[in-house]
């Protein structure tokens, strides 16, 4: 149980601001925030999480309960190819600096002080200077286009009910091809397992959480390949039954999206989500009722498999997606489920109303529309 201490007073380092909060925590794990957070529910209490408190303004202030992050403040992981470094958000720049050097890593840019926190200069929109250099919540190591530019296929793959990614680069090549052999996948051993799995999770659903972890595992022991077909690289052999959606959103959302299906699947643990959240890109076009109309997208598709054919409950999962995918700006795959109607994609689609009319004109009698197009068009 978290501990939390009464009479602290807490001042900002400028001495210019300071505040008696009625609780104060200094809370070692994600757990404790959590304990910390159901308290103050319990209580109706407001919380405000602090870092090196050098704000020189009164943003860190709170007369209700306040977490500080001094004790969350490792260094989780560093992966020199990729230039990446996993950090707890309490981690003072001047300890994380030291910690860089020893693999030859530095911050591409920074504030003019180091006693502050990666979560108070990610949380303050902190500066420097450098027309090429944006805010140091750019570099945020998720940073998408960073990614975008690196590959000319990226895509990325969430596993729901953890924090694993996997990240996919696809790039031309003019290295021979070659394979990675992976028995647990080849002999299918992996897609009996995995289906068996599954349909035990339809009376366990607690199950999800770990299959989905278990299988981001076994999946990423294939690292690389190499082609000389596109249709090797780009299609896999789908063995499953599954229902799927996929929305395309301005690319711009994508982040916005992610983690907030991300948040209502934590406050929700009883809505279930099989892996993979598969995220993908394309380019914006001209076309009046292509998803991709007029702006560069991101593609979300979420997926429910049916293992051996049986349904699983999908109906808040669905409903969950959909709300964040419209409040995002979002459009429908047209050939995967959707709910959306005309007065929908009235909104979503500039264009709607010369597609209609081109439509109308070409197919006075609507002897071209079905149950489905009649939903879109009337
Ligand atoms: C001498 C000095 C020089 C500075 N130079 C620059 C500069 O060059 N460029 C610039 O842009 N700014 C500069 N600043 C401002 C400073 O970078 C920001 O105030 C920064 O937020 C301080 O980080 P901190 O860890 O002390 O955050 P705090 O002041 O403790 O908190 C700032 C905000 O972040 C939130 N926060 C902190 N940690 C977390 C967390 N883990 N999770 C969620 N929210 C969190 C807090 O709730 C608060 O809203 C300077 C400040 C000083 C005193």
């Amino acid at each position: 149980m978290v501990h939390g201490y009464k009479g602290v007073k807490f001042q900002n380092w400028a001495r210019t601001y300071g505040c008696c909060p009625e609780m104060y925590y200094q809370p070692t794990s994600v757990e404790e925030i959590r304990e910390v957070l159901a308290l103050a529910r319990q209580q109706n209490k407001r919380v405000k999480v602090v870092g090196g408190g050098h704000s020189p303004s009164d943003i860190a202030c709170t007369d209700g309960f306040m977490i500080h992050m001094g004790k969350m403040n490792r260094v989780l992981q560093v992966d020199t190819e990729k230039k990446q470094v996993t950090v707890e958000a309490g981690i003072l720049l001047a300890d994380l600096h030291p910690e860089l050097g020893k693999h030859g890593l530095a911050l591409s840019n920074l504030g003019a002080v180091s006693d502050v926190t990666a979560g108070g200069v990610i949380g303050s929109g902190t500066h420097n200077t450098g027309i090429k250099h944006g805010i140091l919540a750019t570099q945020v190591l998720n940073n998408l286009d960073s990614h975008l530019k690196k590959s000319e296929y990226f895509r990325f793959l969430w596993f729901p009910h953890s924090e694993n990614v996997s990240v996919i680069y696809q790039d031309h090549t003019n290295k021979p091809p070659s394979s990675c052999a992976n028995w647990f996948w080849d002999y299918a051993i992996g897609f009996y397992l995995l289906e068996f799995l599954l349909w035990v999770s339809t009376f366990l659903p607690g199950l999800v959480g770990w299959i989905n972890r278990c299988f981001f595992w076994l999946l990423f022991t294939r690292k690389k390949e190499s082609s000389n077909v596109s249709h090797k690289i780009f299609t896999y052999e789908c063995r499953f039954k599954q229902h799927v959606q996929d929305w395309a959103i301005p690319r711009e959302k994508t982040k916005e999206a992610l983690l907030e299906l991300k948040a209502m699947l934590e406050a929700h643990p009883k809505m279930v989500a099989h892996y993979p959240v598969e995220v993908r890109f394309t380019r914006g076009d001209d076309i009046l009722l292509s998803p991709c109309f007029q702006r560069d997208s991101c593609y979300m598709n979420i997926i429910m498999y049916r293992p051996y054919g049986k349904d699983v409950p999908r109906l808040d999962y669905w409903l969950t997606y959909e709300t964040i995918m419209k409040k995002v700006g979002g459009r429908p795959h047209w050939a995967k489920a959707h709910n959306c109607t005309r007065k929908d994609f009235e909104k979503m689609y500039p264009a709607f109303p010369k597609f209609c009319a081109i439509r109308e004109k070409l197919d006075p009698t609507g002897m071209f529309l079905n149950a489905y197009l009649e939903k879109v068009f009337y």
